[in-house]
């Protein structure tokens, strides 16, 4: 049976860390201890970022479908493998081929050993941070990882940091997983971004901008003014967080253009859905350029196309 993971025991500590925004520390105690909270918590989704695929038959994955044990857990077939994520396993461990157990706790000992309920010996690492990295008027975007076989299931991991307006708009394709920076938890100056010029307001289209600024002297005083307005806010949040106002209600004087960070693991399928949707010139200019950027890092194959609706 041929298997393939994409994913380290570090890259679930690093979809949880994202939360505080230390995705990019290692410290393998302190990490281990993490993912032992992570399941005694149930705090899931960071294991979502861990992708499976086994070269099998589709009688073998309707014998899953069959046997799961909640609709929730959610097994596909695509291209001769059954894909599944490490929380699904995690959900439905006892349905799978039991040769699939030893390479997975090769591939991820420290996690599998605390599944175990022993101590973990080993703990996988990811080879880098980031495989390639592009930057885009308002943020960047960064490839983690990829699990490519030629089917509409390939998956792929991606971090983005963009304004909380693009977050806004890309957490609604649902079909992939994500874990953000939280201001519940972090207080760090919060980065912003301002656009080099204001927009106009297109007249055809009600949702859309002209790629052209508004007239003068009204770009420059408004853009001297957010850039104040900005500040301001920026040392207010900053008092507020000294007297001991909760982070989480003080980051709502934070506005829009405020930056976010998060994890992205997404199948090919609305991978290409998302390059669709937001590379169509109806996007806002923001989201547009990233969902271009992701077509240039990892192109674009249509597998939305067989979708209707
Ligand atoms: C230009 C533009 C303007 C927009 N304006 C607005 C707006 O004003 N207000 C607003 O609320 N949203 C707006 N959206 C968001 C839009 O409605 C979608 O939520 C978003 O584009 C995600 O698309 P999706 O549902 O196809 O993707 P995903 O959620 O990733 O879903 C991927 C695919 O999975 C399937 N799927 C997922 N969930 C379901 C489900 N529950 N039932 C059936 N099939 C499912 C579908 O086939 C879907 O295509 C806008 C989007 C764009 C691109």
């Amino acid at each position: 049976m041929k298997v393939y993971i994409m994913g380290s025991d570090q890259r679930i500590v690093r979809c949880a860390r994202v939360s505080f925004g230390k995705d990019n520390q290692v410290d393998r105690d302190r990490d281990v201890k993490l993912i032992k909270y992570l399941l005694q918590h149930r705090h899931a989704s960071p294991f979502e970022h861990i992708i499976v695929a086994i070269e099998a038959s589709q009688d073998l994955w309707l014998k899953i479908l069959k046997g799961l044990p909640s609709p929730a857990v959610q097994v596909y077939y695509s291209g001769g493998y059954i894909w599944f994520n490490l929380r699904n396993y995690i959900n439905a461990r006892e349905l799978f081929p039991e040769e699939l157990e030893s390479i997975m706790k090769n591939s991820l000992p420290a996690t599998m050993a605390i599944l175990g309920g022993k101590e973990p010996e080993d703990y996988s690492l990811d080879k880098a941070y980031l495989q390639e990295k592009v930057e885009t008027s308002s943020g960047w975007l960064g490839i983690v990882d990829k699990l490519e076989l030629e089917t509409d299931m390939d998956y792929y991991t991606f971090v983005v940091e963009c304004p909380l307006f693009v977050a806004r708009q890309w957490h609604r394709h649902r079909f992939g997983s994500y874990n953000e920076v939280s201001r519940r938890y972090v207080d760090y100056e919060p980065d912003f971004y301002i656009p080099f010029y204001l927009r106009k307001q297109a007249k055809s289209n009600k949702q859309a901008s002209l790629e052209e600024p508004i007239e003068e002297p009204w770009n420059s005083l408004f853009l001297k003014k957010v850039r104040w307005y900005v500040e301001d806010l920026k040392a207010l949040y900053r008092a507020m967080t000294e007297k001991e106002v909760a982070r989480e209600l003080a980051r709502g004087v934070l506005p829009q253009f405020m930056k976010t960070r998060f994890y992205w693991t997404v199948p090919r399928v609305s991978l290409d859905n998302f390059i669709s949707l937001r590379t169509h010139e109806g996007a806002q200019k923001e989201i547009r350029e990233f969902a271009l950027a992701i077509e240039s890092l990892v192109g674009y194959r249509g597998a939305d196309r067989k979708l209707r609706l």
